[in-house]
């Protein structure tokens, strides 16, 4: 038997363990994940959904315990380990326990970044009470908790994750307002304009934005004893809750104690080995390849697959993903993706743009040799789909460009029809399922999304490609299909 030890029971860990039992029928290998979170497996790209309102805690469960039980893996909640001893290959718990292994894997993610700002982190280095991060469902069950006491809260942060904390609060008909040090709303994704009209459909939707400015002191005796945030430009704002999304750090703690290498995050080869030891691993935020570290589940998914089926003799090798980034917002529909913020007159350069800052909308498209490399597409556009799948496959875009931005007023031929969608293309991301898998499930008798779901995965990811799931089905049959 080999002995492989998982720590970290997160959205890699947890897909690691599934994707080495599927592959390991003769069960040569013993399984023991040790997870420091208390909770069984959840999807944690929906938090934000639970925090709105329109998902529960079991709704986001992801492996049912009962899984374990069935596939004899060993899993350990509340157990955070201490530190590697590569010498003798064992792993040490807080609790003082030994766990041996042949095979290590760490999957222990990130952890939310606190900038130093006063007043947020007491004396005993806990956050105040009145402070949370936006990581876990334990965080998500604080934020909800309070609910009854808060009027208004701040949230430090305009990326992904403080957007969508900010717009589930406001659901919940808190007072909101986003304090970002940027000149712009999800800087690193977005350009200057798409960065204006995401502010302004969040300004409708109740979301204050204040771009350009920096928390300096969360304090006390705020007007009538309540409590507020002070920015450098001397403006006070209110806050009874202070969410902090001011980025992650990946915990890469036990790998550089243990003097694995580590750079931003623990370096690993293609097969999602450590560089430094042969019997450790790396996989989700916490692995680093080839200088990337990746935020997104889709990665990390594939690093778990890619490591399951090297452990197993299999071939595969990792060689790095294209992320897609999408916000999951109540009535906020974003999906950005490669190069955003170019320069639009570069003689290598195409860029399409529209926008209807009134409605919402802002379509960019950058086109390189005929190819989309870049696209923001804020404000649900139909051609959204059309766009991803062309930047997905490097595929050459429509002669006639502007069937990328108005889908109505010319023909973008074959990319626009589901029916004509080749098997290659992948339409759930996360999971990486290709139109190809879904139209062999529906052969094998699954006609909703949901059987699509539970024989394939895809849609269990952000949930963003539904819609494209149920337009495949409905493709396929005389019959409407729900997205
Ligand atoms: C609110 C929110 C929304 C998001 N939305 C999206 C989205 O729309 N799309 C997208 O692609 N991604 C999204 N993400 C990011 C995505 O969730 C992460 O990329 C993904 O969870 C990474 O998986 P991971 O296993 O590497 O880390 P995690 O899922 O964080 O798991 C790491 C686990 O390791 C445990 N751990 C750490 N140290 C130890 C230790 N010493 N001992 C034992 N256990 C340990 C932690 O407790 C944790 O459970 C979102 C994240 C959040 C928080």
């Amino acid at each position: 038997m080999t002995r492989v030890v998982v720590v970290g029971h997160g959205m890699a860990g947890a897909r690691f363990v599934q994707e080495l039992r599927a592959r390991d029928l003769s069960r040569r290998f013993e399984v023991t994940v040790l997870g420091a979170e208390q909770e069984a497996a959840y999807n944690r790209v929906l938090l934000s959904s639970v925090l709105a309102g329109s998902l529960t805690p079991a709704e986001i469960e992801t492996v049912p315990s009962a899984w374990y039980a069935a596939e004899d893996v060993e899993l350990r909640t509340g157990v955070e380990v201490a530190a590697i001893d590569r010498r003798h290959r064992r792993v040490l718990t807080t609790a003082g326990e030994h766990v041996p292994y042949d095979h290590l894997v760490l999957a222990t993610g990130s952890r939310p970044w606190v900038p130093p700002i006063d007043g947020l982190v007491g004396d005993d280095g806990e956050l105040d009470r009145d402070v949370v991060v936006f990581r876990t469902l334990g965080d998500c069950r604080t934020m909800l908790s309070r609910l009854d006491r808060v009027r208004y809260a701040v949230v430090l942060g305009g990326g992904l994750l403080g957007l969508e904390a900010a717009r589930g609060l406001a659901g919940r008909g808190v007072d909101v307002e986003v304090v970002h040090p940027a000149d712009r709303l999800m800087e690193r994704q977005l350009d200057l304009d798409a960065g204006r009209v995401l502010a302004r459909t969040l300004r409708e939707l109740g979301v204050r934005v204040r771009l350009n400015a920096q928390a300096v002191r969360f304090t006390d005796g705020w007007g009538g004893g309540g409590r507020g945030l002070r920015l450098d430009d001397g403006t006070r704002l209110p806050a009874d809750l202070v969410v902090v999304a001011c980025g992650v750090r990946p915990n890469t703690g036990l790998a550089a104690a243990a003097r694995l290498e580590v750079g931003r995050a623990i370096v690993v080869d293609d097969t999602m080995t450590s560089v430094t030891d042969p019997a450790i691993h790396a996989i989700g935020e916490c692995a680093q390849y080839d200088g990337q570290v990746y935020g997104l589940v889709a990665p990390a998914w594939e690093q778990a697959a890619v490591l399951a089926d090297a452990l197993t003799g299999g071939s595969a090798r990792y060689g790095g993903s294209a992320v897609v980034t999408r916000l999951k917002a109540a009535d906020v529909d974003l999906a950005a993706m490669g190069e955003t913020d170019v320069d639009e007159f570069a003689d290598d350069l195409e860029v399409l743009r529209f926008a209807d800052p009134a409605r919402g909308t802002y379509q960019k498209v950058v086109i390189r040799d005929d190819r989309v490399t870049g696209a923001i597409m804020l404000g649900g556009p139909e051609t959204v789909g059309t766009v991803t799948q062309l930047f997905d496959r490097a595929a050459p875009v429509p002669a006639d460009r502007r069937a990328l931005i108005f889908p109505g007023v010319v023909d973008a031929g074959a990319a626009l029809d589901p029916a004509d969608v080749p098997d290659d293309h992948t339409v759930c991301r996360c999971n990486g399922v290709t139109a190809g898998r879904i139209r062999a499930a529906c052969e094998a008798g699954a006609d909703t999304v949901t059987d699509v779901a539970a024989t394939t995965r895809a849609t269990t990811g952000c949930g963003g490609c539904r819609s494209d799931v149920a337009a495949l089905l409905a493709s396929r049959s005389t019959v409407e299909v729900p997205a």
